[in-house]
């Protein structure tokens, strides 16, 4: 059959019989939802705003506070990351059990939601009890099993793009979870692997295209998170603004409060005073496209 639809690799009769429940019904089809009191799929952009990993209880306190007080939505953050090696040391090494109880207890002082990444089933009952969104990491995009499993909590989830797959892969992951009857679903962005173009150590390029992209054929939420995808400080402020301008849902940055000391990826963290100059610069761009960032 021709594919007569303009996503490069999905068929109308994609949108039908292989993901009916991600697929809109209508052009002006559109999920919003609500996850903590903060709408999702609107005209507000909810900002999720933390460190890599949950390095201590301080350090997360000290999050929690600033990013609240500059406007965030949402404190992001990792006690299980999937780390691409397996050697560890004092520093980089993942706090797991110990830092999703920091995560709830950061949650209950300062009355705050949370996003963090399950990696394995046997978590999802400790983590559930403390997260408000269940975060599906790239490199767990296609364990389907998994992908169930998350979808039978019931909660928000987050499902990331694993960095080589399509668009028509992420979709088929994201049918799984409405299939469980979970419809709380936001998929995200976060950098796809091709040829290095500028720098040797970016090992990510931001699908912005993506985002329109998936617009025209899910009626899901699609959040962008140009931390992840460009590796480097500077490049942060631009891709998050274009990711507005490009019509994202939400938005997830990497914050802390002394980035080049942050335990895991020093180079993409953004500090405190780079936050609030970059939240005034989304509130602009946002007000241009006729949205604004979410209070
Ligand atoms: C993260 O958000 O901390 C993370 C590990 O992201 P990804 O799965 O996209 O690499
Ligand atoms: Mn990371």
């Amino acid at each position: 059959m021709d594919n007569k639809f303009p996503g490069k690799d999905i068929t109308i009769e994609d949108l039908k019989s292989k993901f009916p429940l991600v697929s809109k019904k209508n052009s002006k089809h559109k999920s919003v939802f609500e996850i903590a009191g903060v709408e999702f799929g609107g005209s507000q952009i909810p900002i999720f705003a933390g460190p890599n990993m949950i390095e201590s209880k301080e350090l997360i306190f000290d999050v929690v506070e600033n990013v609240k007080k500059i406007g965030a939505n949402f404190l992001r953050g990792g006690a299980f990351k999937p780390l691409t090696f397996p050697y560890r040391s004092k520093k980089y090494n993942e706090t797991r059990e110990e830092g999703i109880k920091w995560l709830l207890n950061a949650k209950e002082e300062f009355n705050f939601p949370i996003i963090t990444e399950v990696m394995e089933e046997k978590y999802l009952p400790l983590v559930s009890k403390v997260t408000d969104i269940i975060q599906i990491g790239s490199r767990n995009m296609q364990n389907f099993p998994f992908l169930t499993a998350c979808a039978k909590t019931n909660l928000p989830i987050m499902l990331k793009r694993h960095y080589g797959a399509s668009l028509r892969d992420w979709l088929g992951a994201a049918e799984y979870i409405l299939y469980e009857g979970n419809n709380k679903l936001i998929l995200c962005e976060r950098g796809v692997s091709v040829p290095h173009t500028h720098r040797s150590t970016s090992r990510f390029l931001l699908d912005l295209q993506v985002i329109p992209a998936a617009q025209e054929v899910t009626h899901l939420p699609i959040i962008s998170d140009p931390s992840h995808a460009t590796f480097w400080r500077p490049w942060v402020n631009s891709m998050t603004l274009a990711s507005i301008a490009a019509g994202a849902d939400g938005i997830m940055l990497e914050v802390h409060p002394d980035p080049d000391n942050s335990a895991v990826d020093p180079l993409q963290p953004i500090d405190y005073v780079e936050f609030k100059k970059l939240y005034k610069s989304m509130e602009k761009v946002a007000e241009s496209i006729g949205k604004s960032i979410a209070k």
